[in-house]
């Protein structure tokens, strides 16, 4: 009989063989946080530009002060679930404030966004139903598919041509479809092309999950998510979020119009056996969703920062995954695995860290130096994230050479 654990040997060697050589990318420790901005790692003061943090709000005042507060009047966990005894006052405010922000009826809170998506997709969905997902989707959507145990079909990334054609061959049967889009794509930064999505209900029958987990807070006027800035809010029948990006805490969300939505609080396994979300994150969150609300020059910002980043990266001839349109998520492409590995450590050593991020989780088994912007950047430190890239790749052509 195997070991268990056998199964991951090849992984386990692949590890050693980067740790032999560079920094641990999977075990890397930030010693301090200095600001949204700036942390301590490895000994050595670095400008973080691969976080999620788009709109810099971690170490916002009057978000600490209301954590604090929610600390001395809650105590520091619910110790239930959301059905038991975990549902607090917080909670529920934190949902009707979503659901007016969002503007739509109801409004679920989940622990995480990774538990938001396993929720919604395996509580909407069982097998006599058919679940239509782009390829490139985000873990938590994979996995909330396998437990929901309906029948799936993956759809080319951002390809509505390729899903539509899908659907007309498709006979749903007794059950219902769902199709499952993100607004920005994590890795590359792109963003689905919604509207044609949505146009294809002119056509066929299904209904509409999107995971604005990196757009939430991030697109549209009042940063509703790309739902907002794409006009179709109102074809878009689930949407699921973060709290743990532009909102700078831990928990999920998902909104809806359905006029049975709630009843997903008794049927989601994933929601109603674990935790609450401690009431400490409930408060940061709900100061952080009025900074998104009333602070849109936080957008600008990331924006112009986003901007100068990729035409910064463009003008050194670093290849983009994106270069036709603005993202806060910047994606430098490596040529191989190795070279993308040296590259990551050489940025940590000139002061930058960046995500590294490696097949198979990436979109076309790319190596990528995933780096995101945030409104909290000065220009300088941009500048300093272009040119640290540009002396990194100097240094790992002369250790090759
Ligand atoms: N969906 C997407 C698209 C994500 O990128 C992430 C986080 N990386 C999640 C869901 C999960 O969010 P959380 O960190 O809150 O579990």
């Amino acid at each position: 009989m195997a070991d268990l654990l056998d199964k991951y040997r090849d992984l386990k060697e692949r590890h050693d063989a980067v740790t032999q050589r560079f920094a641990d990318p999977v075990g890397l420790v930030n010693d301090r946080i200095l600001s949204p901005t700036r942390g301590i790692i490895n000994g050595r003061e670095v400008i973080l530009a691969g976080t999620n943090n788009y709109l810099g709000v971690t170490f916002e005042p009057a978000c600490i002060e209301a954590g604090k507060e929610a600390l001395e009047e809650y105590g520091t966990g619910t110790t239930g679930s959301r059905i038991a005894n975990g549902t607090y006052g917080l909670h529920t405010l934190l949902e009707r404030e979503f659901a007016r922000f969002m503007g739509r009826a109801h409004c679920i809170v989940f622990s995480t966004g990774f538990q938001a998506n396993l929720s919604m997709i395996a509580g909407l969905c069982g097998p006599e139903d058919t679940i239509f997902i782009d390829i490139d989707s985000h873990a938590s959507i994979y996995d909330g598919v396998k437990l929901s145990q309906a029948r799936f079909k993956t759809f080319r990334h951002n390809d509505p041509d390729h899903l539509a054609r899908q659907l007309a061959r498709h006979d749903p049967g007794k059950g219902g479809r769902l199709v499952i889009l993100e607004g920005i794509y994590s890795m590359l930064g792109d963003f689905a092309p919604l509207r044609d999505f949505v146009a294809l209900k002119q056509e066929y029958e299904f209904q509409i999950l999107l995971d604005e987990a990196h757009s939430f807070g991030v697109l549209g006027e009042r940063g509703r998510g790309l739902a907002e800035r794409a006009g179709v809010e109102d074809g878009v029948d689930f949407i699921v979020g973060t709290f743990s990006k532009s909102l700078g805490g831990i928990g999920g969300y998902a909104v809806s119009d359905h006029p049975m939505f709630e009843v997903l609080r008794y049927a989601a396994r994933p929601y109603m056996f674990t935790a609450s979300p401690s009431p400490v994150s409930i408060a940061t969150t709900l100061c952080a969703l009025d900074i998104i609300e009333n602070e849109p020059q936080r957008r600008e910002r990331l924006m112009k920062n986003a901007e100068r980043l990729q035409r910064g990266l463009m003008e050194k001839g670093f290849q983009l995954g994106l270069t036709n349109y603005v993202s806060p998520v910047v994606a430098v492409i490596c040529p191989s695995e190795e070279a993308a590995v040296a590259m990551w450590d050489a940025l940590l050593k000139n002061g930058v860290y960046v995500n590294l991020a490696l097949p198979p989780g990436t979109p076309n088994k790319l190596s990528l130096l995933r780096c995101s912007a945030s409104a909290a950047h000065t220009e300088e430190e941009i500048d300093q994230v272009i040119a640290a890239f540009d002396r990194a790749r100097e240094q790992v052509a002369s250790l090759a050479g």
